[in-house]
């Protein structure tokens, strides 16, 4: 449920016409039905539908338990190509990365920036799947940032020494890297993972230059959403 259907802690009211559509066309709700529901950035609890209409939902509500605790990650992800951008999100979201950076590289083919999987409604969708999937309800945020340049000169210093005590650890994910990728970080992470072609070496200097670790994952090289998710699952 989105945070302002809270209208009480034992009390829910749905309005958005996608929810309610999800409500009955998806899950086949019906008033008397239990379920368990994620309010979003907040708790999960178990709901007993009250009323459902065409323009309403309305719940009982006994809130159980906090959502689990997300990866402290920044993950900094090359567009990848939108069906597997699609994937990639959810995969990323449920796992429960912070923020999610879509970043341009020299070989993100250019017209996906312009794909409808970009709009804010349909990364919204692939963020709450992978969110549903994993019983969570912090969702994280998305960026875009169509240039590798300014970004890598401007922003990217920003996020490597941030105003918090706490540094975060760079780490850039390249095939044929020294070190293996680490396992079980216990510091904040910027985690930049290549386009399907990979990164250029220009792009692997700059984040050397920002303080970043290039990093391997054995020999095997990986499609994006496989590698983003063992990234994800050895740094968790
Ligand atoms: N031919 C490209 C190369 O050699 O860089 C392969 C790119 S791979 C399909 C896409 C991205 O996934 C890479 O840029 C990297 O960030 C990550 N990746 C895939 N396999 C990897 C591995 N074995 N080690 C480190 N990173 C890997």
């Amino acid at each position: 449920l989105g945070a302002d259907d809270l209208l009480a802690s034992d009390h829910a009211r749905v309005t958005d016409p996608r929810r309610l559509r999800h409500l009955r066309e998806v899950h086949r709700a019906a008033v008397g039905d239990e379920m368990t529901l994620g309010i979003e950035g907040g708790l999960i609890g178990r709901g007993r539908l009250e009323r459902l209409d065409a323009e309403v939902a309305e719940f009982s509500l006994r809130l159980e338990r906090q959502p689990p605790a997300p990866l402290d990650v920044h993950l900094l992800l090359a567009l990848p190509r939108p069906r597997m951008l699609a994937r990639s999100l959810e995969h990323v979201t449920a796992l429960g990365v912070k923020h999610i950076t879509l970043l341009h590289t020299r070989r993100v083919e250019k017209s996906y920036w312009q794909s409808p999987e970009l709009k804010e409604e349909k990364i919204h969708q692939h963020l709450v799947l992978g969110l549903e999937q994993a019983r969570d309800t912090i969702m994280p945020t998305v960026t875009q940032e169509t240039l590798f340049k300014p970004f890598v000169e401007d922003r990217l210093p920003g996020l490597m020494a941030p105003e918090s005590a706490v540094k975060p650890r760079g780490i850039i994910a390249h095939p044929g890297m020294p070190q293996e990728c680490p396992r079980a970080v216990s510091e904040p992470v910027i985690l930049a993972i290549g386009p399907e072609g990979g990164f250029v070496d220009y792009e692997v200097e700059q984040f050397m230059k920002a303080g970043f670790e290039g990093v391997h994952l054995g020999e095997r090289i990986l499609r994006v959403e496989t590698a983003v998710t063992a990234l994800l699952a050895r740094l968790g």
